[in-house]
């Protein structure tokens, strides 16, 4: 068997499209919608993030600020260098790029500068506890991005048994409700799960958002299933590039020129041979994060503008 590639890229561009009219129509009866997106001391995968935030605004004609603190900021500066944007009401979204560095208090900030009708990446309280209701809110962009994925791709949710392996409050548990409110039967594992391959076995859809290269393998896919590889993994080892992708020409060849790999949590061989529908790491998940955001910027300013 050999799965259908779901293409994150194509959905992207797709659900971009889409919004290009309603932004046209808040441009021409009030203003764009605007985005600002705060980035705390020099990361360097946080500079790679929010430059393709900025980016993606900027193609779809999204006003965007960003505000760069540096790196040494107390909490307290910090909340008080954001009050001028937290006051300035003409931002539709705001959000806080994530890490912050380590003095800082992540979670005292964005209850101070985000309140919740800005909430564009669903992080906050208030946006989480809408979500355990059911109730509308921002939703985390990559979970919200992997649902209507599914759903293009008319891939059947209600009556499944969905397992995600991972539980952040950014990706494992929105997920897990998203897919329970749309009536599968939801497993979540971490790391603590005693036989992780047996419950993955059992998927009807694997989501895996763990954080460890090629972590889940043939040994943790039911032939058939639909797997959704969520891992996002820099690796620089030859040998190991070599070993995940023997079958892969066109992606050693590309390793050799750039002397480092993206591999996402699931071995790709397993994947691509076992499932039915695989997203590809990378051009599956990693757009479509972009895409909601954009969407959630736009859904929030026609919802203060009264559009
Ligand atoms: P995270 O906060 O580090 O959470 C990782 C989760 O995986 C934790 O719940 C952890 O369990 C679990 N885990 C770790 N090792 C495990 C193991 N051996 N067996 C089972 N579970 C294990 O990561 P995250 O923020 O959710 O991100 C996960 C991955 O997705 C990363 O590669 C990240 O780069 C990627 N990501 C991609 C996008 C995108 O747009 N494509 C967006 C967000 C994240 P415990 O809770 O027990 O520690």
């Amino acid at each position: 068997m050999s799965g259908t590639i779901l293409d994150g890229k194509r959905i992207s561009l797709e659900i971009q499209e889409e919004l290009r009219p309603r932004i046209a129509a808040l441009a021409a009866r009030h203003r764009p919608p605007a985005l600002a997106v705060v980035r705390v001391g020099d990361n360097p995968a946080s500079e790679i993030y929010v430059r393709n935030k900025i980016k993606a605004c900027h193609d779809l004609g999204i006003r965007s600020i960003e505000i760069t603190p540096p790196g040494d900021i107390s909490t307290t500066e910090l909340i008080e260098t954001l009050q001028p944007l937290t006051a300035d009401t003409s931002v539709d979204g705001i959000l806080i790029q994530m890490p912050l560095p380590a003095q800082i208090d992540s979670a005292l900030v964005t209850a101070h500068v985000v309140d919740p009708v800005r909430d564009v990446d669903g992080f906050g309280v208030h946006s989480l506890g809408r979500l355990v209701l059911n109730e509308p809110a921002p939703r985390a962009c990559t979970p919200a991005g992997i649902l209507e994925l599914l759903k293009r791709y008319r891939i059947p949710i209600a009556g499944r048994h969905a397992v995600i392996v991972g539980r952040s409050n950014i990706v494992g548990k929105p997920m897990a409700l998203l897919l329970l409110h749309e009536n599968a039967t939801v497993t979540i594992c971490h790391s603590k799960t005693p036989d992780l391959a047996e419950e993955c076995r059992r998927a009807d859809i694997l989501i895996a958002a763990i954080g460890k290269p090629a972590a889940l393998t043939a040994r943790h896919i039911k032939p058939g299933a639909v797997v959704v590889d969520v891992g996002m993994n820099r690796i620089a080892d030859r040998e190991t590039v070599h070993a995940l992708f023997a079958h892969d020409p066109a992606r050693l060849a590309a390793f050799e020129k750039n002397r480092s790999a993206l591999l996402g949590d699931v071995e790709p061989r397993a994947m691509q041979e076992l499932s039915s529908a695989y997203t590809p790491v990378p051009g599956g998940v990693g757009p479509l994060t972009i895409a909601m955001l954009m969407a959630n910027t736009v859904q929030i300013a026609e919802a203060r503008l009264g559009c």
